[in-house]
């Protein structure tokens, strides 16, 4: 009798010891730049080509209510990173929008990333592609928890004396610029090791750092963060990727990124990870659409980058990982703020519980399709709050239109009521016909502010005025 309680202890401290030790899964999330919700195939756009894409959302979940924190690039990325609000880390700007090639400063160093929660549990990480949350060497990726970094550190049309001419260009979808026309850094590490990045390559290139970090790391877990820098303007590609859709430059560097997306999933299999990998792919806002043929679409939404109605913010999303998770098309709310806490716990990582956190435990959706834990949404854009949804209705009490993209921001004389599920597109006001459901949404968003107000650092203020 001893003996067999003895070998079922050991038995079980045996499963469980090893279960715990062996099964921690890998990440890897692909942060397009400026790609909107209809511009691959399994979202519905009938012109470019995405297989690789569609049969990731066939495997894995398509999440068609997926949200990223804010419109633009700087304040999003600190939003999928830290799994907070960027007017807490003050990574959002009422100014000058997005950090710039004469920013000072970049994400506090105060500030806990996804990078830093999975290497307290022994994972490799790395960064790959484009960063902007600061281009100094001390605000690189390796200040931040990223064992190695690979990439351009902020967008790749600064530093150009060709970004108004590229504008006038942009109705002609064939259109393309030169890449000596924009001087970017290429940096490994804290290196500069190329200037001006040659950006025809470089959707290849940051494929091939991402397929030799997936390698080199294959018998340990992995954090693999690859952010594209495009389809952001100005677009490049490959000789192997231009003309080659016949729809314009726009379709092939979306069809690059595609196939660039088939490389990663390669490899997984090659080094039989796929069965213990999550790939996460997603944007970081919604299209540009100043720039015409050159910007993407936002399918059935309303405006795109730059904006808070849906086209701004609501992304197309995949999660994908065979040994994992369960196939479906998820129609709850989620978001990047969620990341952290998801991968946290799958991972067995610790959350921060120093710090008011804005993301959701996704977990449950991803293994067993359970319903989403996210039962709302709040609107940021250039450190304002400007609108807030609760199940299928969104309130907005400020608005920008795409156009006016570095005007500022319209204070509505009376809140605007949308009811996403029957109105998509968000063309009918009906704020008139459900005053009850407005007045509470309202006090909803005053008690976030409320919050937001009490945990926002006082010295971050002067970041959130200029970006300087
Ligand atoms: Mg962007």
């Amino acid at each position: 009798m001893k003996n067999s309680v003895g070998l079922l202890w050991f038995l079980f401290s045996f499963f469980t010891l090893s279960g715990q030790s062996e099964n921690p899964p890998n990440f890897v999330v692909i942060f397009c730049d400026d790609l909107g919700y209809g511009d691959l195939g399994t979202f519905g756009n009938p012109i470019i080509k995405t297989p690789h894409l569609d049969q990731l959302a066939h495997e894995g979940q398509k999440w068609t209510q997926f949200y990223v924190a804010d419109p633009v690039c700087t304040p999003s990325r600190a939003a999928l990173l830290t799994g907070r609000y960027p007017i807490r880390s003050g990574m959002t700007s009422s100014k000058r929008v997005v950090l710039f090639p004469d920013s000072s400063r970049g994400l506090p160093h105060e500030e806990i990333t996804i990078a830093e929660v999975l290497k307290d549990k022994g994972y490799a990480t790395a960064a790959v592609g484009k960063w902007h949350l600061g281009h100094l060497p001390q605000y690189l990726p390796q200040a931040q928890g990223f064992d190695y970094y690979y990439g351009i550190p902020y967008s790749n049309d600064m530093n150009s004396s060709n970004w108004g001419q590229y504008r006038k260009q942009a109705d002609d979808p064939h259109y393309f610029s030169k890449t000596e026309y924009f001087d970017v850094p290429l940096i490994e590490n804290t290196t500069e090791i190329e200037r001006p990045a040659d950006q025809t390559t470089i959707t290849k290139r940051y494929t091939e750092r991402a397929v030799d970090f997936i390698e080199k790391n294959k018998e340990k877990p992995f954090f693999l963060y690859l952010a594209h820098s495009l389809p952001h303007i100005p677009l490049f590609v490959s000789d192997a990727f231009k003309g080659r859709s016949k729809a314009g430059l726009y379709t092939d560097v979306i069809e690059e990124i595609d196939w660039s997306v088939g490389k990663l999933i390669e490899a997984l299999k090659k080094n039989k990870l796929d069965q213990n990998t999550i790939v996460v792919f997603t944007s970081d806002n919604g299209p540009w659409l100043l720039f015409k043929t050159h910007g993407g679409s936002a399918g059935p939404l309303r405006a795109g980058k730059g904006t808070t109605f849906e086209g701004g913010q609501r992304v197309p999303t995949i999660f994908w990982g065979p040994g994992r998770v369960k196939p479906g098309t998820i129609n709850d709310l989620g978001s990047t703020l969620d990341l952290l806490s998801t991968f946290a716990a799958l991972s067995g990582a610790q959350t921060p519980d120093d710090r008011k956190m804005d993301g959701y435990d996704l977990s449950k959706v991803l293994t067993n399709k359970e319903e989403s834990p996210r039962k709302e949404f709040f609107y940021w854009a250039f450190g304002e709050l400007h609108g807030y949804r609760t199940s299928q209705y969104k309130v907005h009490i400020k608005q920008r239109e795409p156009v006016n993209y570095g005007r500022p921001t319209i204070v509505l004389e009376k809140p605007q009521l949308y009811e996403l599920r029957s109105d998509i597109s968000e063309k009918y006001d009906v704020a008139d016909r459900f005053p009850a459901v407005v007045s509470e949404m309202l006090e909803r968003m005053d008690d976030h502010l409320k919050d937001v107000e009490d945990s926002r650092p006082e010295q971050l203020s002067h970041v959130i005025k200029d970006f300087k």
